[in-house]
């Protein structure tokens, strides 16, 4: 499938060059030259449609393989992608928009979007004979790897800043990541991680860095997309930290609308916290990006200085979409919002698309007669310690029926 690759752009000098599977970043402009991957729509066309898409028995991120940049998928894997996308009824009569659709990502198999850029990476690198594969991050990118590199049976190295809560280690050292915690800040640690992946030859899995990541992520939206029956809503909302995630949006409705799947493109609205915000300020400002502190509870998407900021800038730009900030707190209420209307557990970040929706609501940016999908990007057992600051302690009582009763008499729990 890999013929359908027509070349790589970079996003900065816009240099073109041919397919190269070594090739991650621009020769000329160095790490900060992203790539882009195009695809040859015409020969896709010849041998692939929506009908021919919807017999597909493959009930994974699979299933979308001509706009894939692997040559097949590994049969051993854990399956990835194929989440469910519910219609809204509690949460869109509450907010009183026409309609809202969720795209639950918390059921992958490491509990967050990211396993769709895993998925890919761990294939890349066995097509390139790698036996390890490297990254830089304290969360969801990490977990992720470790999780489906453990399963394919390649060697994960895996640097975080010393100070990452140990919470956030567990997963990774269940799935039996070699972990190398950096006496220093994400930066030292991303630094020593690219020094490493040179001198060793491993496999490059860092974010925005790899252009196939971005394709991988997108596959969250050519579901999103077939699952309305590719009548896309008028919204997509998502949470934006490096920005790969909001350009795999971009780049799977670009693809569907290359290829006449869809007829409409629905608008992109990014999603920030008030505590690191980047994106909306440049875009607010009308003004180049500037690095920022990190500042939210919102760890996924605590990203100062993007490393995706001309792929996630077009995302929005060319949907005509808009971008917006969220305060924690209402990060908070939208965890409960969550799960409360709709049983669904997000961690803050996820939740994050929610409190977006709310907030362009409120402002007018979005219409109540307009419809929207958020994108649930991660599960909230992952971060237990915030969901606990969204919700009330339960009460204590002992073994004793008439203090139940008396409780319950003082109405304040609804029985
Ligand atoms: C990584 C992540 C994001 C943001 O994705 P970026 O590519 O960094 O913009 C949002 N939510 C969750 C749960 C994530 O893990
Ligand atoms: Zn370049």
């Amino acid at each position: 499938m890999e013929s359908h690759i027509k070349r790589y752009q970079c996003t900065l000098c816009h240099e073109t060059y041919t397919p190269n599977a070594d090739l991650m970043t621009c020769p000329t402009c160095g790490e900060k030259g992203i790539l882009d991957i195009e695809f040859d729509y015409e020969s896709i066309k010849k041998t692939w449609n929506r009908s021919i898409l919807k017999q597909s028995t493959d009930l994974s991120m699979f299933r979308y393989l001509p706009l894939l940049t692997i040559k097949e998928k590994h049969l051993n894997m854990l399956n990835i992608g194929y989440t469910p996308l519910y219609e809204s009824i509690n949460l869109s009569a509450f907010l009183k928009i026409k309609k809202l659709y969720i795209k639950d990502e918390g059921v992958n198999p490491s509990g967050s979007l990211k396993d769709r850029a895993s998925g890919i990476a761990v294939i890349k690198a066995l097509e390139s004979n790698h036996q390890t594969i490297s990254c830089s991050s304290t969360g969801n990118a990490a977990s992720s790897l470790a999780c489906h590199a453990a399963r394919i049976g390649l060697k994960t190295v895996i640097f975080v800043p010393k100070r990452a809560p140990i919470g956030k280690l567990n997963q990774l050292l269940i799935y039996g990541a070699n972990l190398i915690a950096v006496d220093g800040d994400y930066k030292d640690t991303f630094d020593l991680s690219k020094q490493a992946i040179q001198h060793y030859g491993w496999y490059n899995r860092n974010a925005a860095i790899n252009p196939h990541l971005v394709e991988g992520k997108k596959t969250v939206v050519l579901e999103i997309l077939e699952q309305l029956k590719f009548k896309p809503t008028d919204w997509i909302v998502v949470s934006v930290g490096d920005g790969c995630t909001i350009a795999g949006v971009y780049k799977g409705i670009y693809d569907f609308y290359q290829l006449g799947f869809i007829k409409k493109i629905p608008k992109i609205l990014g999603v920030q916290s008030e505590g690191c915000s980047p994106f909306v300020d440049s875009f607010l400002e009308h003004r180049d990006l500037m690095p920022v502190d990190e500042n939210t509870m919102a760890d996924s998407i605590s990203v100062g200085i993007p490393r995706n900021p001309v792929k996630a800038l077009l995302a929005v730009k060319h949907t005509l979409g808009y971008w917006i900030k969220v305060s924690d707190q209402s990060i908070l209420e939208s965890m409960k919002l969550l799960g409360h209307y709709e049983g669904i557990f997000s961690e803050p970040a996820a939740a994050a698309s929610l409190s977006g929706l709310i907030k362009a609501l409120k402002e007018g940016i979005i219409k109540h007669e307009e419809t929207a999908t958020i994108i649930v990007t991660g599960n909230g057992l992952k971060d237990p310690e915030n969901a606990k600051k969204a919700v009330v302690p339960p009460v204590i009582l002992r073994n004793d029926l008439n203090q139940l009763i008396d409780y319950i008499n003082k109405g304040e729990k609804h029985v």
